[in-house]
């Protein structure tokens, strides 16, 4: 069997994992002693799985692989927010980050190198499409980050407790490697997350929203960013497809059919000018008003390639009171990370851009962004403060 035939065991969900041992001839067990060496305990030499009779080790050896993908770099932030470049078979890299808070730690991960949706207001829709990630690349994203953060099982560093897809890329529109993955963040062999602890954040794939309802239970984030749909068509352009109204009713739909007091929540980025009014959250306020949710403005965060900008604090803290004296919980996202490019919307990755969007904008003068496809933490950025460790590896 040639190398690159071999099925790369750590990108195989519970049921396929399982199946693909029986088809070897071994006993279903045999899943879940190999899913704890890998995810459990980070273990990838076949060699070291102890519990696992020497000839079938072997025969494993032989015909599998276990294969994360590789780091590019490691970048560590004041606040002790973690932002790895992961390269992708494809060539593309994106960008995974760690944001510890409290007793807890959140990793946000991407599921695409690039982004299709070209969200107006998005760093990462501002680099084109290249891929889908496979199942190993963002399961290889939690897994990385455990080792790298020596919080694997018997490890003394800060945990993983949730994972949230709001890294690169639309999840939904990468469904099934993104399920397979959750699969794996919430099995008790492998990541054992809590099911309110895993958050798909999705513009309103509807499709993928419906295909969501009976496949799986974690949380939802809805990123709306405009009270109506005029705005948004402008702010989100899926939305020409897939309105408002109708992407509200599909969380809903969602929602309830988990059975459990459990609200979605409602991210809008607030961009000075554009969405940050008080009209526009006196209609958000009136949008929500029979909707259960919970609201996070997220305040823009700049970047070269687009004029938009950040609200000022007063306008954020009226914003803020208004949908809360309409009775809606709201938080403000804090930036975290954004010494090292990776706060909320300023993952970029290095994608290589099928759609030649960047090109285009180039073209058009839109952007002021060379197109030498350097990651956006290397650009010379004033507000860097990175300090690459180069683990790449
Ligand atoms: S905001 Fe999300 S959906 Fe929109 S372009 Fe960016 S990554 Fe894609």
């Amino acid at each position: 069997m040639s190398t690159a035939a071999k099925p790369n065991l750590i990108g195989l969900d519970p049921v396929k994992l399982t199946a693909l041992l029986e088809s070897m001839g071994e006993k279903p067990y045999r899943a879940r002693q190999l899913m704890r060496w890998v995810h459990r305990r980070g273990v990838l030499d076949f060699d070291a799985m102890t519990d696992i009779g020497k000839s079938f080790r072997e025969r494993l050896a032989r015909e599998t692989a276990l294969a994360p993908p590789e780091i590019v770099s490691r970048h560590d932030a004041d606040d002790g927010c973690v932002k790895w470049i992961i390269r992708t078979a494809s060539g593309s890299a994106v960008e995974a980050v760690y944001i510890p808070e409290g007793g807890r730690g959140t990793l946000c991960v991407s599921s695409q190198a690039g982004c299709i949706l070209d969200c107006s207001f998005c760093a990462t829709g501002k680099q084109g499409f290249d891929s889908n990630l496979t199942t190993a690349e963002i399961i290889g994203q939690i897994w990385h980050a455990r080792r790298e953060l020596d919080s694997f099982e018997d490890g003394a560093g800060p945990p993983v407790t949730n994972v949230v897809f709001m890294g690169m890329g639309e999840p939904l529109l990468n469904f099934d490697n993104v399920m397979d993955a959750v699969d794996l963040m919430l099995s008790d062999y492998a990541y054992g997350l809590s099911k309110r602890r895993v958050t798909i954040s999705t513009a309103g794939v509807l499709p993928g929203l419906e295909r969501m309802r009976g496949r799986t239970d974690v949380a939802l984030a809805v990123s709306l960013h405009a009270p109506n749909d005029e705005l948004r068509n402008e702010l989100v352009p899926l939305n020409k497809k897939y309105p408002i109204a109708e992407l509200l009713e599909a969380a809903g739909e969602y929602m309830s059919d988990l059975g459990e007091s459990r609200d979605p929540l409602i991210e809008y980025t607030l961009i000075r000018g554009v969405n940050d009014h008080r009209k526009h959250a006196r209609e958000l306020a009136a949008l929500l008003e029979d909707f259960p949710c919970k609201v996070n403005l997220i305040p823009f965060n700049e970047f070269n390639e687009v004029s938009y900008r950040r609200p000022s604090a007063s306008s954020i803290g009226n914003f803020r009171k208004i949908l809360q004296d309409a009775g809606l919980v709201v938080t403000v996202r804090t930036t975290r990370a954004d010494g090292i490019a990776a706060a909320c919307g300023q993952l970029t990755g290095a994608v290589r851009d099928q759609t030649r969007r960047r090109e285009r904008m180039l073209r058009r003068g839109e952007s002021g962004a060379s197109s030498s496809g350097l990651i956006h933490s290397e650009r010379g950025d004033s507000r860097q403060t990175a300090r690459p460790r180069g683990t790449a590896r």
